[in-house]
């Protein structure tokens, strides 16, 4: 029998999930939860880690749990199929957290580039919070505990996985081979890897205000595109256009399909006419900015209306995470057995140590 085959990652509660998070992570986990190949799936709502820089508003990130969880539900996410559950309820996982930190130094942490740009985009540079430093910790404590395989997330996340993957080569080689090293599983497609916000500024990201979220209403969605930005120096129709840096075709780089130029805009075979037509100039953003509504408003209704069928019953899906907790708090306990076995902290049922001081005791006498 192979090794088991596990997955796991999660979101922070700090507002609604985007379409960042969907072609990111999400949309994948549930081709990999319905692909059966995986014989554990946890999914978690990172209440805790949301809490590192957002202690002064606790209200925030409890509303939020719940948009996760129903937005998680309205993708697909089965709980039938994956363990979904809220971080804080795993009280296991700070204990790991605590063991691991000392596994890492402080000059390592610094050099974390995510964290880096998230201490900048926050205003943190005189006053970080440690928790919010040591959240790479924290994450690996999440992985390692669920002894995750798989790792579904967007590129901001690689830096996580290679701190995870050096205090489980730490831990195993100072307390003997307990922990699993994961693979971080990216997406395929180059345009989903870091999803620009609407601003084309920096990665589309609840924190920035610069989203599109998977429960905006049609109206909504299409302001968002329509105001997108694009090429600057596209002025007049007819002046040839830029692709780089221009967030519509970045989006279409990450939703465009086939079909879609059948059914919304059958003068072009594909992606690569729209854009060569572009860049010789003569196509004008709106255009374009019209094609990319018509393909979110399919991907996205949907998902919509599965979500409103779930508000419907609130409680119900709080009591599906309470059992998600459940389940996932056994297997945390199961790894922290192991985990405190092999730091040699499991006094009380190692009786051989016991055994063997109260001989050694009894013979200085
Ligand atoms: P916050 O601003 O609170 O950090 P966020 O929008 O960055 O929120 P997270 O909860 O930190 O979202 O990320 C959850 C998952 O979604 C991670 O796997 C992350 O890599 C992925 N993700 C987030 N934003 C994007 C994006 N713009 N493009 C691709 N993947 C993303
Ligand atoms: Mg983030």
């Amino acid at each position: 029998m192979g090794k088991e085959k596990i997955i796991l990652t999660g979101d922070r509660p700090t507002g609604r999930l985007h379409i960042g998070h969907f072609v990111g992570s999400l949309k994948r986990r549930v081709e990999l939860q319905n692909s059966g190949l995986y014989d554990k799936i946890f999914i978690f709502i990172a209440d805790a880690q949301a809490l590192t820089d957002n202690i002064d508003n606790p209200e925030k990130v409890r509303q939020n749990v719940i948009e996760v969880a129903l937005d998680y539900l309205a993708c697909g996410l089965d709980p039938a199929k994956s363990t979904i559950f809220i971080q804080s309820q795993i009280p296991e996982l700070c204990e790991l957290t605590f063991y691991y930190m000392d596994l890492v130094t402080v000059s390592r942490l610094q050099r974390n580039p995510t964290v880096k740009t998230e201490i900048q985009m926050r205003n943190f540079e005189t006053s970080i919070p440690v928790g919010f430093f040591t959240y790479p910790i924290s994450q690996a404590a999440d992985i390692t505990a669920f002894k995750a395989t798989t790792v579904p997330v967007g590129e901001d996340q690689k830096p996580m996985l290679e701190q995870t993957n050096e205090i489980v080569r730490r831990f195993n080689h100072i307390y003997g081979e307990t922990l699993a090293e994961p693979e971080i599983l990216l997406p395929d497609n180059a345009a989903c890897l870091r999803l620009p916000g609407t601003d084309g500024k920096a990665k589309m990201s609840k924190s920035l205000g610069n989203c599109i979220y998977l429960s905006d209403s049609a109206d909504d969605i299409k302001k968002r595109v329509m105001s997108m930005y694009t090429d600057p120096g596209h002025i007049r129709v007819e002046d040839p256009g830029k692709l780089e840096g221009n967030t519509v075709f970045t989006y279409l780089d990450a939703f465009c399909r086939p079909e879609h130029f059948e059914r919304y805009l059958p003068d072009y075979p594909n992606l690569s006419e729209l854009k060569a037509h572009y860049q010789r100039g003569g196509l004008g953003d709106m255009k374009v900015k019209k094609f990319l509504n018509a393909i979110m408003q399919e991907e996205l209704e949907p998902i919509r209306n599965r979500r409103k069928e779930f508000e419907k019953d609130i409680p119900a899906i709080y009591h599906m995470l309470q059992e998600g907790c459940l389940k996932a708090r056994e297997t945390a306990a199961a790894t922290l057995d192991e985990v405190r076995k092999a730091m040699k902290i499991n006094y009380f049922d190692d009786i051989e140590l016991i055994e063997e001081q109260a001989k050694r005791f009894a013979s200085n006498k």
